[in-house]
């Protein structure tokens, strides 16, 4: 199975002049399903959950290759996400086309206080005709605000600024500030406000999965696949 973030990785890794080492060394064989080694794998875990909204992830430079970038997950649980590699000087005629789809209704999402006013919605509005699609900016921080400013192309869009009641859980890039959810977090409050709700849920339970088992094989212990966060995920899946 290949989703939109698994192709740009093994087109960014194509492009590559030397082999990228994701931490760990050259050592650790990786799933190609969800890049963690074999022993803590997560393929067969996947919810699989209906969704009206579509996500957009626009990728900074190496992001796809990481193995602990969340956006990947955001891919596996919804169908309709689209991924592109982001440059400063030009642009993919596909997300141009994809944007300027009248199927769906593009939002930004981003904090406000880097926003023109007047572009900044909280909600997401209910059409009968238009899907949300919601496009996440995936990088770091100071990448992410770069591909706000710099892509013309986003600047007409509404701007959907989250209000996240919780701290962020993710724990796999220390250097991230807590206030600073990552794109797997984001993604789940975006379909809780598109009333994809079960979906949203699903990503969140996931989420808790895939750092759960990359964590644990760092340290090369075992998962326990009956604690909670398992279990939890069991449920919403069921439910599905
Ligand atoms: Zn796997």
């Amino acid at each position: 199975m290949s989703h939109a973030v698994a192709r740009l990785r093994a087109t960014r890794l194509a492009r590559s002049v030397k082999p990228f080492l994701a931490r760990g060394g050259p050592k650790g064989e990786r799933c190609a399903g969800c890049r963690l080694v074999p022993t803590h794998c997560i393929c067969a875990l996947r919810p699989v959950v209906p969704t009206r909204a579509g996500m957009c992830l626009l990728m900074a430079d190496i992001e796809p290759l990481k193995p602990s970038n969340t956006g990947w997950l955001i891919a596996d649980v919804v169908t309709d996400t689209f991924a592109f590699g982001w440059a400063r000087t030009e642009v993919a005629p596909e997300l141009l086309t994809l944007l300027n789809d009248p199927q769906w209704q593009p939002y930004v999402v981003f904090p406000e206080k880097f926003a023109e006013s007047h572009r900044v919605v909280h909600t997401v509005h209910h059409h009968a005709t238009k899907r949300p699609l919601f496009i996440l900016l995936d990088g770091t921080w100071d990448e992410a605000r770069k591909m706000f400013r710099k892509s013309p192309y986003l600047q007409h869009l509404p701007v959907l600024s989250l209000h996240p009641e919780q701290l962020s859980r993710y724990q796999l890039r220390r250097a991230q500030s807590d206030s600073h959810l990552c794109t797997a977090e984001v993604g789940a409050l975006c379909l809780n406000l598109a009333n994809d709700t079960q979906a949203g849920h699903a990503l969140n339970a996931y989420f808790d999965v895939f750092t759960e088992h990359y964590l644990k094989a760092k340290q090369q212990l075992p998962v326990d696949l009956g604690d909670d966060i398992h279990l939890q995920l069991q449920a919403i899946t069921r439910a599905a």
